[in-house]
């Protein structure tokens, strides 16, 4: 069932949605060759407390996962395309493609964000991916507005990706989000999308729109961690996220 947030509600959103973002600022900006994903995570969880908020991703037990997940911070690297598991070996190297994932839970509700950048100088191949996943995400926000549908957002995101050659992961998508982390509906990056009802979007939503683009294929596996995801055929993957409100005459983007 999807649940409506008030104005009220929306406010104290933007406002976790501004530290969010102001988080992640500040992780990126650490993100350096040598740098190890378990740093970034730690400072990550440091800055949200120090804002007063709640990582609402450490301890968090997906349906389909077996553990809870164990840190503040989603790092993916290179062909990781969502859920890596920081950790104080993994350190990242020139020519990298990382991805940050966070949510963060203020004033008793929920945002969500994702970042995916170049640790220092990367290949021409990689900035291209960043840009086409950027622009993808942002195509699916232009669409939001109270009586257009989630495939309307769909068919924008992936026009984007498929026009520069990339695909789009399939078996991931965003969601609705705010009194929890994930909640209804399903905000799928394709259309048609096997199993997800479409939705006509309407004023109080609030939704996490994320495409997760790779240079090659789309399928995708799961590590024996049981998080991390990875391309199926190894090829480099990019995340970027937002929380977004439907507003009466379209949308506010809540993380920023
Ligand atoms: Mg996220
Ligand atoms: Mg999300």
């Amino acid at each position: 069932m999807i649940k409506f947030k008030t104005e009220e509600q929306i406010a104290i959103l933007a406002e976790g949605g501004k530290i969010l973002s102001k988080v992640l600022a500040e992780v990126i900006r650490n993100a350096k060759p040598g740098t190890t994903t378990g740093e970034l995570n730690a400072l990550a969880e440091k800055l949200i407390k120090g804002y007063g908020g709640v990582p609402s991703f450490k301890g968090y037990k997906a349906a389909w996962a077996e553990h809870v997940y164990p840190a503040a911070l989603c790092v993916s690297v290179n062909d990781e395309v969502v859920h890596g598991i920081p950790d104080d070996s993994r350190v990242l190297e020139e020519g990298d493609i990382v991805g940050f994932d966070c949510g963060l839970k203020y004033k008793g509700l929920y945002t969500d964000m994702a970042i995916s950048v170049g640790i220092g100088k990367v290949s021409p191949e990689v900035k291209k991916l960043l840009k086409v996943t950027k622009e993808a995400l942002m195509a699916g926000i232009k669409k939001i507005k109270p009586g257009r549908k989630l495939s309307d957002i769909a068919k924008a995101i992936d026009a984007v990706v498929v026009r520069n050659g990339f695909s789009g992961v399939k078996q991931l998508c965003g969601h609705g989000v705010g009194f929890a982390a994930h909640e209804d509906p399903q905000v799928p990056n394709q259309w048609p999308s096997p199993g997800v009802r479409d939705v006509v979007l309407e004023d109080g939503m609030v939704l996490a729109l994320e495409p997760m683009v790779n240079i090659g294929d789309w399928p995708v596996e799961t590590l024996d961690d049981g998080w991390t995801i990875v391309t199926a055929d190894g090829s480099l993957s990019a995340h970027f996220e937002h929380t977004i409100a439907v507003t009466k005459d379209g949308y506010k983007i809540l993380t920023q």
